[in-house]
């Protein structure tokens, strides 16, 4: 019934035919000139032999040069450092490493998930025959976990350097250890080849990727190589990558970038959704043809300035026929696949498209056919408060980095334009470049990894950029909070089993406390539904009414967790797909998150039983109770009670806390609640809530954590 769509670690899909891959090879010698037009193509020799000469290179160019798309076709075509070499390039976004992976193996004219695949969190589309695979860089460091230096590949590319994601950060700092511990092998190895004591070997690459069946074993045999990284990044940081790898070479690869005329406001703007609306229509009236790019800081302002510019076409189309209209695309990551897909789509004719983006397009996607930015300045970043432990979604100012980032968006084509809805000063002002992740977000999950992966001390490890001392004490305490660590901050088994887990350190904690609650079946359910939560539901804020009423039929007294536990059941109770496909468009669901929901739960069921954590069918039926005890073994820390003027208060902090409006809660008199997250906007706000009393959260937290709440 549709739920089993994905065989891991194999070529989903059907079989190809012979027609298929002549169409296949046929595209890919449409798309080849174009590939060959990229600017990274004239630095190809160059590249090729700097990573042949260096353990690690660091390529610089522009957004859109073909460094993702290109540099790792260059290398699997190599012999560098071994014939048929294996690499892995990592992204910081899922959708960035899913939808690479697929126009890559376009562009080489193989059907996805056999020579070009892709490995993230919950979907796997790689298989044996896999010689290029694109990575979350969270999926990669799940991989450490069971292949500590990364033997199965010969080259690792860190793409989106810039970003300084978290991860990209930790994988960064642990390469660094990799790539000398395999020079050490290979040393091994040879020395031991000297005197004749090697084992047989397959000869290396070809043999085992041509080997099919047997790949594995031929991949096992294989003799050690050195690892090559190969760091990219859009913006001119180089020196700080160059000075961490030991002075590695950076290859600059010249741009195309045209040039970009830039406008700022001549004064600070009161509302900047007010002023991006004036400046799209500005360019619509008077400016030539081309697209515009509205960057946003998050998805209420864009639902926001969707409205508002729908709501004036009418006009416009009225007053001016002849000017043509404008058709207004959201991309932001939480927007179902399908609906990012109309922002990439071509512009109709006639028409001028307004893409209202997140800073999802400043550097790791390409739109086709954007001429002008419009840029707020503003973006949401993930931001931890030390001392609270609030980890909170927050609009801040970019950096000017970000900013000429953004700007250069509009110029990828022809020269463009870019309008700075925040005054020149402002921009001086700006912080020159972002602050790595590392340094704004809760380090429990980083640490946890950092000792799964045999770093014992944390304090230790090569970072880039070094995490706050307190940051790095409160992470050790929640994690010993959350039994993870013992008293001396070594890991305990529970602390290995919820780094096995591919889940946030707190969520894994919840499932393993399901299983002494006796509800693991729904709690697999519930954490599976909550890493999809927000395509699941998402809708316009236009028809965000109806779908409330929809679904109030779902709405379970103890909240929010029980309610998408509600959704999933009445989901499957139906048998056809066209069933399902009607019941979530009449619910507003995301038909497409509903199979992922289902994906990532047989995985996380697989995951289970491999790490024998126990019988994952174990159920409390329709009980609520083990579910909340459950979910407070994990989420103590995100406890809230209720004060006698009726607000909530943090159980430990006594931080106010609201309940979310989106919340079914929202209103209701209830005595304490356990929530998912904060979000901090005018208000703190609890999202995903559900009610519990407080004796639970003593009896059911962590005996640390209790002893604190005197
Ligand atoms: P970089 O990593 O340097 O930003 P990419 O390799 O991602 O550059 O992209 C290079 C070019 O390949 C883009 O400018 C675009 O024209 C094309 N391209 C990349 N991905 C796609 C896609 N999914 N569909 C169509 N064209 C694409
Ligand atoms: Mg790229």
């Amino acid at each position: 019934n549709g739920v089993n769509g994905a065989q891991h670690g194999t070529l989903k899909g059907k079989r190809w035919t012979k027609e298929d891959k002549q169409r296949a090879k046929e595209e890919a010698l449409r798309l080849l000139p174009g590939r060959k037009a990229l600017p990274v193509w004239g630095g190809k020799d160059a590249i090729l032999e700097g990573v042949q000469k260096n353990d690690t290179v660091i390529v610089l160019a522009d957004t859109g040069s073909g460094k993702t798309t290109q540099i790792p076709q260059f290398l699997v075509r190599s012999s560098i450092p071994c014939d048929a070499p294996r690499i892995v390039c990592t992204q910081p976004r899922r959708v960035a490493a899913t939808s690479l992976a697929k126009r890559v193996s376009d562009e080489m004219g193989t059907q996805l998930g056999g020579l070009v695949g892709y490995t993230v969190r919950f979907d796997d589309r790689s298989s044996r025959a896999t010689r290029l695979k694109y990575a979350t860089d969270g999926a990669l460091l799940a991989e450490m976990l069971a292949d500590r230096d990364l033997d199965k590949y010969d080259v690792v590319v860190l793409d989106e350097a810039h970003e300084r994601s978290l991860r990209t950060d930790m994988l960064m700092g642990f390469l660094k250890d990799i790539q000398q511990r395999r020079k050490d092998k290979v040393r091994a190895f040879q020395a031991d080849k000297g005197k004749g004591k090697a084992r047989p070997s397959a000869q290396n690459g070809e043999a085992a990727a041509a080997n099919g069946a047997n790949g594995d074993k031929a991949a096992d045999s294989r003799d050690p190589t050195e690892l090559k990284i190969v760091v990219m990044s859009a913006t001119i940081d180089a020196k700080r990558f160059s000075d961490f790898f030991n002075n590695a070479p950076v290859l600059y690869v010249q741009g195309r970038q045209h040039k970009v005329a830039m406008h700022y406001a001549t004064e600070p703007q009161p509302d900047f959704c007010d002023a991006a609306l004036k400046t799209v229509f500005q360019i619509h009236n008077k400016l030539p043809p081309g697209d515009i790019l509205v960057f946003l800081p998050g998805q209420d302002e864009i639902d926001s300035l969707a409205a508002s510019i729908n709501a004036y076409l009418p006009d416009l189309e009225k007053t001016k026929p002849n000017l043509g209209t404008l058709l207004v695309t959201p991309l932001y990551a939480k927007l179902p696949p399908t609906d990012q897909a109309k922002a990439f789509a071509p512009t109709p004719p006639n028409t001028r498209k307004v893409i209202l983006s997140t800073n999802i397009a400043e550097t790791s996607v390409t739109i086709p056919g954007v001429r002008f930015v419009v840029d707020s300045g503003l973006a949401k970043e993930k931001r931890y408060h030390a001392g609270t432990g609030i980890d909170s979604l927050v609009t801040e100012s970019i950096s000017q980095s970000s900013a000429k980032q953004r700007a250069g968006r509009a110029g990828r084509e022809a020269d463009g334009y870019c309008f700075r809805l925040y005054t020149e000063a402002s921009f001086n002002a700006l912080e020159k470049r972002s602050q790595p992740e590392i340094q704004r977000v809760s380090l429990t999950f980083a640490l946890l990894h950092l000792l799964a992966n045999g770093q014992d001390d944390v304090f230790k490890f090569h970072y880039m950029d070094r995490p706050d001392k307190d940051a790095i004490i409160y992470a050790m305490m929640t994690l010993h909070g959350l039994d993870a660590l013992d008293g001396k901050g070594r890991i305990t088994a529970v602390g290995r089993k919820m780094a096995n887990l591919p889940l946030d350190p707190v969520f894994a904690r919840v499932v393993l406390a399901s299983f002494a609650e006796g509800c693991p079946r729904e709690m697999l359910d519930l954490v599976a539904l909550l890493g999809s939560k927000d395509q699941l539901l998402s809708v316009p804020s236009a028809v965000r009414d109806q779908a409330t009423a929809a679904r109030q039929k779902f709405v379970h007294r103890s909240g929010d967790h029980l309610m998408l536990l509600n959704m999933l059941r009445a989901y499957e109770e139906l048998d056809g797909k066209d069933e399902r496909k009607a019941w979530c468009r009449e619910n507003f669901v995301s038909h497409k998150a509903m199979l992922a929901v289902l994906d990532a739960r047989k995985q996380l069921r697989e995951r289970v039983e491999r790490l024998q954590l126990g019988d994952w069918e174990a159920t409390a039926g329709d009980e609520p109770e083990p579910i909340l005890n459950a979910l407070i073994g994990g989420l103590f820390a995100n406890t809230a009670l209720r004060q006698e003027d009726g607000t909530y208060r943090h159980t430990l902090t006594k931080q106010p806390v609201a309940i979310h409006p989106a919340s079914t809660l929202h209103n209701k008199k209830i005595p304490a609640i356990v929530y998912d997250e904060l979000v901090l906007t005018t208000r703190t706000y609890a999202r995903t809530v559900s009610a519990i009393e407080p004796t639970q959260i003593r009896a059911k937290a962590p005996a640390m954590f209790a002893k604190s709440l005197q």
